[in-house]
């Protein structure tokens, strides 16, 4: 409501049911290539410790920096501030991988999650402060072979929602951390002198996070970089073979890529493969999503040296694009039946007509408030019903009900005790709304969504 006294906090929003649609539609494929891939769901918290954020993805990210949501607990026993919303997971399941001794599972260990983070951004076209994420984790084994399928198989999810022609896979090999810290100590070295030519964000990211200057926006900055030294200098010959393995992997798959020299994501715990999914107009900026091979983080987070590789898809800007590219999204929120009656009788028995309907998985219902028939019918217009049962005081006596089919602008009167069947059949069996989880052999029933 326009003038509504309460509003969302700022940069969060409702996820309406005409959004909600899109959303399932969104998880459904996710969930769908996870499990051809063999990849198990997990829930971390959505508050952890903050330093296994601070520590994870590092404390000069502009996510830790700038954007954590700390809580605050009113019991001042548990320390102020010591949670924080999570603003991605993949510090939160390589806790978890740790914490449960997975290094013990046969590896790799496969995760996937879905469910909202939080970042205190500036709030604006496709950057919110609550959004949702769908991510892939792939710990405990390291070839080149693995970055390819995780990537194929984020290519297939964007290809299942029809979208991937309006992106570009960006693909770059940040090195490894020893590689990329001679790398830095250069990049110091040649800005020495030339900080005041940097513009205010960019002295600050030299001095806290050089890396981050490879994907600054600010031209004064691409400038100067491009007589820098580049990271392909300094890279190590097995993280150069490695990265030329997945490409030829990329290849032998069928994907397109481009080589992007300038990616580095935001993270410090990335090692060698960075990957992002980039608008196809708008680059960089609103990129779908975006992962990369994480080799030292788990040893970070207290575990053993283990390696690792994720991927992050943002599901708001899946959405919009779904949305700009006349995508819709399936779904089976219809409403099959609406129930119509007048006076006590006909509601008595329009209770248990509607709950019998609803239990064979006819979408069914009904107005059981006191207003006209004539309401009522501008009810089911309202509603979408494909049919209308409407019960009178006429009908409860004469053991009848009227079916009218919507569409058609037709009604007949039947007999009471045939209007389910009537109705399963106008319906067709096929299109009930059966929900099993297993037959009694223990099959998954292959509608289960
Ligand atoms: P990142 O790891 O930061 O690249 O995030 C992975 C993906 O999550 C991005 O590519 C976006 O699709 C999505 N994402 C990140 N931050 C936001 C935000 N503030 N609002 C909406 N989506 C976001």
């Amino acid at each position: 409501m326009a003038d509504a006294q309460y509003r969302t906090p700022k940069g969060t929003h409702d996820v309406l049911p005409e959004e909600q649609r899109y959303m399932t539609y969104i998880k459904k494929a996710v969930r769908h290539r996870a499990r051809q891939a063999g990849y198990q769901r997990i829930d971390p918290p959505i508050f952890e410790k903050r330093e296994i954020f601070e520590r994870g993805i590092g404390q000069h990210t502009d996510i830790v920096e700038k954007e954590l949501f700390l809580v605050s607990a009113t019991n001042k026993d548990e320390g102020e501030k010591e949670f924080a919303l999570r603003p991605e997971f993949t510090a939160g399941i390589c806790r978890s991988y740790v914490e449960h001794a997975m290094q013990q599972l046969v590896q790799p260990v496969q995760l996937y999650a879905i469910g909202p983070c939080f970042r205190h951004d500036r709030p604006q076209k496709g950057r919110f402060r609550q959004f949702h994420q769908f991510n892939f984790e792939l710990i405990g084994l390291r070839d080149p072979s693995l970055d390819a399928q995780l990537i194929q198989m984020v290519v297939k999810i964007l290809q299942d929602l029809k979208i991937l022609d309006r992106l570009t896979l960006q693909i770059n090999n940040i090195g490894t951390s020893e590689s990329r810290k001679a790398f830095l100590a250069a990049l110091k070295d040649y800005f020495i002198g030339k900080e005041r030519n940097l513009p205010e964000l960019d002295q600050k990211r030299l001095a806290a996070n050089p890396l981050r200057l490879l994907d600054s926006k600010e031209e004064d900055t691409q400038i100067l970089l491009k007589s820098a030294p580049t990271m392909e200098q300094f890279m190590d010959s097995e993280s150069r073979q490695y990265h030329e393995t997945v490409l030829e992997y990329l290849e032998e798959l069928g994907i397109k890529y481009n080589p992007n020299p300038g990616l580095v994501r935001g993270l410090d715990y990335y090692t060698q493969t960075v990957f992002e999914f980039w608008d196809q107009s708008t680059g960089a900026q609103n990129a779908v999503g975006g992962g990369g091979r994480y080799d030292g983080l788990i040893e970070l987070l207290g575990g053993k040296p283990t390696p690792g590789i994720g991927f992050a898809g943002g599901m708001e800007r899946v959405m919009w694009h779904m949305k700009e590219a006349g995508i819709d999204a399936p779904h089976k929120d219809q409403v099959d039946v609406f129930v119509a009656q007048l006076g006590p009788d006909a509601k008595k028995q329009c209770l248990t007509l509607i709950s019998k309907l609803r239990d064979l998985g006819v979408h069914t219902v009904g107005a059981l408030g006191e207003a006209s028939l004539k309401s009522q019918m501008r009810h089911a217009d309202r509603f979408g019903a494909k049919f209308t049962l409407l019960l009178g005081q006429m009908e409860v006596k004469e053991g009848t009900i009227i079916l009218r089919d919507m569409a058609a602008g037709k009604q007949k009167q039947i007999k009471f005790k045939d209007a389910i069947s009537e109705v399963v059949k106008l319906l067709g069996e096929k299109n009930l709304d059966k929900y099993t989880l297993h037959d009694h052999l223990g099959n998954l029933d292959q509608n289960v969504d």
